[in-house]
């Protein structure tokens, strides 16, 4: 394996029977890997690289944002979603509002009192989305136990790994994932009425899905919305 480079661009070149030549970026930094027919001189492969640089860079692009989106830092021109909707981060150090979040039409305004770590500016970023999750919640959950007559003795949210929500049967308590304040009502309405239906049915038997079909028609379209949406933080 050799190395060409074009301008900042390193791209990694194999030589090996094959007919033509295979250019690819990958995941997770977009690493740039070429290869060509061994009989290819390095000049012709620099100019097709050249001829590829916009596509290059466009994928490279993909890799870098999804990098951003799951492993974000809370500075300035970082997307976050919030309800379905995507937002770029502006963080403020100068303003008069200190450890406040505030949404703006396509922007969530950070004001925190110095740059702190990424670590202080997470912890301020997730007591907000907290809260906000927190008023989002309550109407949609209380409307459905009265719906469903089921009632959970309380609900808490978590940071969750793999799951949406969870449901204790025994002690009656629904734990909702805090990442839930990405997706829009539809599918946060749909996590509710799942966990509560687990109140009724531990498992995801027949019984279990004949309840959501019956509160929720269109649960599986709802469904597949929340799995194409990133299980970060
Ligand atoms: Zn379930």
């Amino acid at each position: 394996m050799s190395i060409i480079k074009v301008g900042d661009l390193e791209v990694e070149v194999v030589k090996k029977d094959i007919k033509n030549i295979h250019l690819g970026v990958y995941p997770p930094i977009g690493r740039v890997r070429l290869s060509a027919p061994a009989s290819s001189d390095d000049e012709k492969i620099r100019l097709f690289i050249v001829s590829k640089i916009p596509w290059i860079r466009k994928n490279q692009r993909k890799f870098k944002d999804k990098e951003r989106l799951t492993h974000p830092n809370f500075t300035s021109r970082e997307s976050h979603y919030i309800s379905g909707r995507r937002y770029l981060l502006e963080v403020d150090v100068n303003g008069m509002n200190k450890n406040q979040v505030t949404l703006a039409k396509n922007k969530i305004k950070l004001n925190i009192k110095e740059p702190y770590t990424s670590e202080k500016r997470r912890e301020i970023f997730e007591s907000w989305l907290r809260r906000n999750l927190r008023y989002r919640i309550e109407p949609i959950l209380s409307k459905w136990e009265k719906l469903m007559s089921l009632h959970c003795s309380e609900w808490k949210i978590k940071k969750m790994k793999t799951k949406w929500g969870s449901c204790n049967e025994e002690a009656k308590r629904l734990w909702f994932n805090l990442e839930l304040m990405k997706v829009d009502d539809s599918c946060l309405e749909y996590v509710i009425v799942h966990e509560l239906a687990h109140l009724k049915h531990k498992h995801h038997n027949k019984h279990f899905f004949n309840t959501l079909s019956t509160f929720i028609p269109d649960w599986e379209h709802r469904k597949n919305i929340l799995n194409q949406t990133l299980l970060v933080y």
